[in-house]
C-alpha cells in the first residue's frame, strides 16, 4: 500500500496485504546465502585475516525469549522472540523487528549481518541487529499483538537502549509497534527514552521525511547510476517492480526529476505504458483499494515476469527478494537496476548482468535512505530537536550521493562491480574499526 503521508499507519490491519500474497518464488537461490557468497568474495579480495573474517561472520550476541501472552479465552501461549546483533564495533545496533510465522533465529541472524554492511557503506556509526517474534499476525487481534510486543520488549531490557540497540519497524510491525516499544521501555526506565526506536510517529519524536526516505535514496541512488551511464534522467525510461512504500515513492520522485515511467507492477500484476505512467493517479488507486492496483485502468495489463523485461533504462525492483535470477537474468534489456528492495538479485544473476553490462546499483546502497533517516531520527532525539523537512533531506541526499562516490571508486579500484565494491568498502570499515579497537580479554 503506497502512503505519502506521516498519518499513523491502520493498525487495525497489522499489514494483511503480506498475508493476501502467495510467496513469490521463482529460483531456489537463497538472498541470505547470496549474500555469504557476496561476502567471501569481499573478504578474499581484502585477504581478511582468518580471525576477523570469522569474527565478522559471527553475531556478536544473539538472544532468544520466551513471550507468554494470555489469550482472550483465558489460555496462554508462549512465542519465540528473538534478537541478534551482529555488530556493535562501529556504534549501537540498528535494525528492524518482524513479526511472521517463519521467522528463525538463523534468518534474524543473517538479516543482522546485513544490517552491519548497509550501516557501514553510508558511513553510519551503527553496528547492525535484526529481531523478530515467531507468529502470525493475521490469527492475532491488536490486544494480543500489543501484549506480545511489551512482553517482548520487557524481555529485551538489557538488550535495547539508545546507546545500545535500536530497533526500528519491519515485516508486520509498524510505527505503532514503536511506539508500544518506546512506552514499555520508558516506562521501565521511568523516563521518556524517544531514541530507542525509529520509525516511530512524528508525535512521539519521529522524523520529518523517514516514511519517504528509502524512495529518495532509490532516486538519488537512480539518478546517480544514470549519471554513470550518460542516461539523462528526461530521456531515460524506467520500470518499477513492487508499488509500496519504496517502489511507490521511488516512482513518484525518479518521474518528478523528468524520467518516464513506462511500468508498474505489485502483487495483482503489471502495467505497462510507452507514453509515461501517472504515478499520483496510481498511488492514490493503490490507497483506496484494497487490492492496490488491481483493475488500474492507467496502462496495458502485462504480467509480473514482463515488467521485469520491459524494454526499459532503468528497472527498479522494489518487491521482494529473489526476483532477478540466473533464469532470467539474461532476458534484461534495462542498462541500470537500482535495487529498491533487498536481496532482488541472486547472487547466480550477478555474472549474467555483469557480462551485458548491465550497472546494478546495489541493495545495500540503493535502499540505505531508510536507515540514514532512521539515524537522523535518533540524532534529533538526542539533541531534542528536530529539523526540518529541508533539512532531512538535504543530508539524506549528501549521504546517499557520497556512499555511491565512495563505492564508484572502490570499485575502479578493485574493477569489480558496484555489488562486490559496496561490501569490500563496508568489511573493510569494520575490520580496520576491529584492528584499531583491538581484541579485549
Ligand atoms: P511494501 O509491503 O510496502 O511493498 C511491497 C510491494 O511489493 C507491494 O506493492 C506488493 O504488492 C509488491 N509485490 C510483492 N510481491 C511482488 C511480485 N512478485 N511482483 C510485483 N510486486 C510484488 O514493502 P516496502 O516497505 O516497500 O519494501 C519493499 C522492499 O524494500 C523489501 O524488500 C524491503 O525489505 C525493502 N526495503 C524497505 C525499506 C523501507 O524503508 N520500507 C528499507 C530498505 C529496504
Amino acid at each position: 500500500m503506497a502512503t505519502t503521508t506521516n498519518d499513523l499507519p491502520k493498525t487495525a490491519t497489522i499489514a494483511p496485504s503480506i498475508y493476501k500474497e502467495p510467496a513469490p518464488i521463482v529460483d531456489k537461490d537463497n538472498p541470505l546465502e547470496s549474500m555469504m557468497q557476496r561476502f567471501d568474495r569481499a573478504a578474499e579480495i581484502l585477504h581478511l585475516e582468518p580471525g576477523i573474517y570469522n569474527y565478522l561472520k559471527t553475531p556478536v550476541k544473539s538472544v532468544i525469549v520466551s513471550i507468554p501472552i494470555q489469550m482472550d479465552d483465558g489460555s496462554m501461549q508462549v512465542f519465540e522472540g528473538y534478537r541478534v546483533i551482529h555488530n556493535d564495533i562501529l556504534g549501537p545496533s540498528k535494525g528492524g523487528i518482524r513479526y511472521a510465522p517463519d521467522v528463525n533465529l538463523d534468518e534474524v541472524k543473517a538479516l543482522a549481518a546485513w544490517m552491519t554492511w548497509k550501516c557501514a557503506v553510508v558511513d553510519i556509526p551503527f553496528g547492525g541487529a535484526k529481531g523478530g517474534v515467531r507468529c502470525d499476525p493475521r490469527k492475532l487481534t491488536m490486544q494480543q499483538i500489543e501484549k506480545i510486543t511489551r512482553r517482548y520488549t520487557a524481555n529485551m531490557l538489557d538488550v535495547f537502549g539508545p546507546d545500545r540497540d535500536i530497533p526500528a519497524p519491519d515485516v508486520n510491525t509498524n510505527e505503532q509497534t514503536m511506539a508500544w516499544i518506546l512506552d514499555t521501555y520508558s516506562m521501565h526506565m521511568r523516563r521518556t527514552e524517544p531514541g530507542v526506536v525509529t520509525g516511530k510517529p512524528l508525535v512521539l519524536g519521529g522524523s520529518k521525511g523517514r516514511r519517504e526516505a528509502t524512495g529518495r535514496g532509490v532516486m538519488h541512488s537512480a539518478l546517480r547510476g544514470m549519471d554513470k551511464l550518460g542516461i539523462k534522467p528526461n530521456h531515460a525510461t524506467v520500470a518499477v517492480e513492487g508499488f509500496g512504500n519504496v517502489g511507490s515513492i521511488s516512482a513518484q520522485l525518479i518521474a518528478a526529476e523528468g524520467a518516464k515511467i513506462i511500468g508498474i507492477s505489485d502483487i495483482s500484476g503489471a502495467y505497462h505504458n510507452d507514453a509515461g505512467i501517472d504515478v499520483d493517479d496510481a498511488i492514490h488507486y493503490s490507497e483506496t483499494h484494497e487490492f492496490l492496483l488491481d483493475g488500474w485502468k492507467g496502462g496495458e495489463k502485462i504480467t509480473n515476469e514482463q515488467l521485469l523485461t520491459l524494454p526499459c533504462d532503468v528497472l527498479v525492483p522494489a518487491a521482494r527478494e529473489d526476483r532477478i535470477t540466473k533464469r532470467n537474468a539474461h532476458n534484461i534489456h534495462a542498462k541500470l537496476i537500482v535495487e529498491g528492495a533487498n536481496g532482488p538479485t541472486t547472487a547466480g544473476a550477478d555474472p549474467i548482468l555483469e557480462s551485458k553490462g548491465v550497472l546494478v546499483v546495489p541493495d545495500i546502497l540503493a535502499n540505505a535512505g531508510g536507515v540514514t533517516v532512521s539515524y537522523f531520527e535518533w540524532v534529533q532525539n538526542r539533541m531534542g530537536y528536530g529539523w526540518t523537512l529541508e533539512v532531512v533531506n538535504e543530508r539524506l541526499e549528501e549521504a546517499m550521493n557520497s556512499a555511491f562516490d565512495r563505492v564508484h571508486e572502490t570499485s575502479l579500484k578493485h574493477k569489480v562491480p558496484l555489488r562486490l565494491a559496496s561490501y569490500i568498502l563496508a568489511i573493510d570499515k569494520v575490520a580496520r574499526t576491529l584492528r584499531l579497537r583491538g581484541i579485549y580479554g
